[in-house]
């Protein structure tokens, strides 16, 4: 990889070369979480936004010479990448907002931004020639990676929690991914993995710990700027469970600032459950993540539950340098989101999706956001990965259906 200088760790500012580790800075056990370090001034020689505009792959794989695989690695056959950016006026005026978009990466092939990352992993699992490759999850990056998987016939093992949706759970049983259901939490299912790793020896696709999956979801960035012809938005609001994807939605608009491509980073706003709000309490309390201990994580978002964010160190940068701020919201204000959402603008998320707009509706409340801002907001899962939320969240706003005899006088007397 001509393009890739090493990996950086984020602790103790040491470098690497991209075959010295596979995951994380050995001085630091599993806290020691790195950073892939690009040579800009021979990708900007090699690769331009006018290659870009000619190019005719809609997937994530035209930004190759800006990810950190090879340039001839064989790449999963499913479409990942390039989502609607939708601009949703009618939305936007109802908040007293001009410019509003919403980016639906419920379009993505298992149906959550997470196939970013687990494209990202197949990719370098299979450059290292592994056999197994594996995760912990809360659901979403296990669909992904059992589904693109399926894609190539290569073999993987999931650990995610009991408790997680039943769609989710059947996703990885359809792909015939290896499923263990940990019965704990997510963060139960994480170390497990990380044991069955030394145990097994098998690839680890772990969010944060493997240092490659916040380069699959910078992608989001690098599109979200392309669909908006590189004039990027003034704020874009994400969740945060583990917070590798705001970690990568940074790392990508720093990527496009080095190349000279945009000529501003967007404030970045991250919105957690007031249930699993580590992120949130660090920033506002001025606290160390490498010390603040994990704390206890319940909330209907199940994919943003993550008592200890893996991915914290990058997530906090990505509030800190770009003047952002981190957003804690209820579970009624993220279920109430869902249909204000989808009812706006059609886009129909999952709860960790809509949380996301229930934090700009909060950031308008506390005037985070200035009503002529260009406002982008991440929809990072689709609606019918949890039916049990969306159906909770249709009957907190009190919509409910109406039952009738196949009887046009029944039909009548309902109307009525
Ligand atoms: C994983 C996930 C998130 C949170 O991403 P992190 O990188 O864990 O912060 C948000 N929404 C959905 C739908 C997800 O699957
Ligand atoms: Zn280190």
């Amino acid at each position: 990889m001509e393009h890739v200088i090493g990996l950086k760790c984020m602790v103790c500012v040491k470098e690497y070369d991209v075959n010295e580790i596979d995951y994380v800075c050995p001085d630091h056990g599993n806290e020691g979480i790195v950073d892939v370090v690009y040579d800009y001034d021979y990708i900007g020689k090699h690769f331009n936004r006018e290659d870009l505009q000619k190019s005719t792959d809609f997937t994530i794989w035209r930004y190759k010479p800006l990810l950190p695989v090879e340039p001839d690695s064989e790449v999963p056959p499913l479409t990942v990448g390039w989502t609607p950016l939708y601009r949703t006026d009618r939305l936007a005026s109802s908040l007293g907002l001009k410019h509003l978009w919403i980016k639906d990466d419920g379009r993505l092939p298992t149906a959550s931004f997470k196939d970013r990352a687990s494209a990202i992993a197949i990719v370098k699992a299979r450059e290292k020639g592994a056999e197994i490759i594996m995760t912990a999850s809360t659901g979403n990056a296990a669909a992904a990676l059992s589904g693109l998987c399926a894609s190539l016939d290569q073999k993987n093992v999931i650990f995610v929690p009991e408790s997680a949706p039943k769609a989710k759970i059947a996703q990885l049983l359809v792909f015939g991914a290896k499923v263990m259901l940990v019965k704990g939490s997510y963060d139960d299912a994480f170390e497990l993995c990380l044991e069955a790793e030394k145990e097994y020896g098998w690839y680890n696709r772990n969010t944060g710990y493997n240092p490659y999956m916040s380069e699959g979801k910078k992608t989001a960035s690098f599109e979200i700027c392309e669909q908006l012809k590189w004039n990027a938005p003034d704020v874009m609001f994400v969740s945060v469970g583990d917070g590798c994807i705001i970690g990568g939605l940074h790392k990508g608009l720093k990527d496009l600032m080095a190349l000279g491509w945009i000529d501003k980073i967007p404030r970045i706003i991250g919105v957690q459950s007031a249930g699993s709000d580590y992120m949130y309490q660090a920033w506002k309390n001025n606290e160390d993540v490498l010390t603040k201990p994990a704390i206890d994580a319940q909330t209907a978002a199940d994919s943003i539950s993550a008592g200890l964010p893996r991915d914290r160190i990058k997530a906090m940068k990505a509030v800190k340098e770009t003047d952002g701020a981190y957003i804690s919201v209820t579970d009624d204000e993220i279920l109430k989101a869902i249909p204000m959402m989808a009812r706006g603008s059609g886009v129909f998320g999952e709860p960790a999706g809509a949380a996301a707009l229930a934090g700009l509706l909060k950031a308008i409340d506390d005037r985070l956001v200035n009503s002529d801002d260009r406002i982008v907001v991440l929809n990072t899962g689709n609606g019918l990965k949890d039916v049990v939320g969306a159906m909770k969240s249709v009957e907190l706003v009190g919509t409910f259906p109406t039952y009738v005899k196949p009887d046009i006088e029944d039909l009548k007397r309902k109307l009525a």
